[in-house]
């Protein structure tokens, strides 16, 4: 199944075109975004029976399919690649995490795969990542058991504004990755059982038609699964939560030199299986074009 928004409704994807769920179902199932979870047992087995001559709708502007995820949790360091380039800029040795770094990404940061992303400063950077949708409340669950919890999957960028994000005695991880626009997310939300093997997926992104990152979901250093029981062991998930899982290699702060987002850039982002996201940058509420940069980031 794959699940889209499109005018504020909830659609049901089928190659080039959507069927509006409400509408198609007779109101069985919803129309609004945020009650997506409420029936998702009975969703996939409706979905089965669409009716070939349902109304279908051109897929011109979809939105954030999970746009009011009541948690949001971001994993930091989850990529062996992306840790030794991090490690190479501070000139230490590598070490890898015993335990997922857990952030979170305020719910109001959250935006559709094709909006824009207002930069509020000369500091701002891209991190392409696999977005995990829980579908069923998860409490204490087992790394064997995790995937049964599981919605589907979409597109996430968690852009950081490294400057913030690192200021103070101890990193502002949430703060510095929650402006507004700094989650783009989407185009769609797919269910692990359209995709080969949901844990070996190709992941990357394109800034201006350069590739920056590009990356498989199974060298990830805790695996989706491993996260849901490790987040789970603490923070009960629940239906319709969103997991930003970590981004590879190629980030722009740790470049020579560093290289940060610009109005005007374009950034594609995607997920093989799952689609991509592609958000026009534009100068947001602080940015001055020629302005020094009032705090450099350190890298
Ligand atoms: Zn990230």
């Amino acid at each position: 199944m794959r699940l889209g928004v499109l005018a504020d409704r909830l659609v049901l994807i089928n190659g080039e075109t959507a069927v509006d769920i409400e509408r198609a179902s007779n109101g069985r199932f919803p129309a609004e975004p945020a009650q997506l979870f409420d029936t998702w047992e009975s969703l996939a087995e409706w979905a089965a029976t669409v009716e070939p001559d349902a109304e279908r709708l051109p897929l011109n502007h979809l939105q954030n399919p999970v746009p009011a995820p009541r948690q949001v949790f971001g994993i930091g360091a989850n990529y062996r690649d992306h840790v030794e380039e991090a490690a190479a800029a501070a000139g230490v040795t590598v070490s890898l995490p015993e335990a997922p770094l857990i952030f979170t990404k305020f719910r109001s940061s959250l935006s559709g795969p094709y909006d824009a992303i207002g930069l509020p400063s000369r500091n701002v950077d891209w991190e392409v990542e696999l977005v995990v949708v829980m579908g069923l409340r998860a409490e204490r669950v087992t790394e064997q058991d995790a995937w049964r919890y599981v919605a589907g999957l979409t597109v996430g960028q968690d852009i950081s504004e490294r400057a913030l994000q690192l200021a103070g005695p101890a990193p502002q991880f949430s703060m510095g990755k929650s402006f507004p626009g700094f989650g783009p997310m989407g185009p769609v939300l797919v269910t692990p059982d359209e995709l080969d093997d949901p844990d070996d997926l190709e992941i990357g992104c394109v800034l201006n038609d350069r590739v920056m990152q590009k990356g498989r979901t199974s060298e990830m250093v805790f695996s989706v699964a491993e996260l849901i029981a490790r987040i789970s062991a603490v923070c009960p998930l629940l239906p319709g939560d969103a997991i930003f899982t970590g981004t590879p290699a190629g980030v722009g702060a740790f470049r020579k030199p560093p290289v940060f987002l610009k109005p005007g850039d374009t950034l594609v982002s995607w997920v093989k299986g799952i689609g991509e996201l592609r958000n026009p940058v534009t100068a947001g509420h602080g940015y001055a074009e020629g302005d020094s940069t009032r705090q450099e980031v350190k890298s």
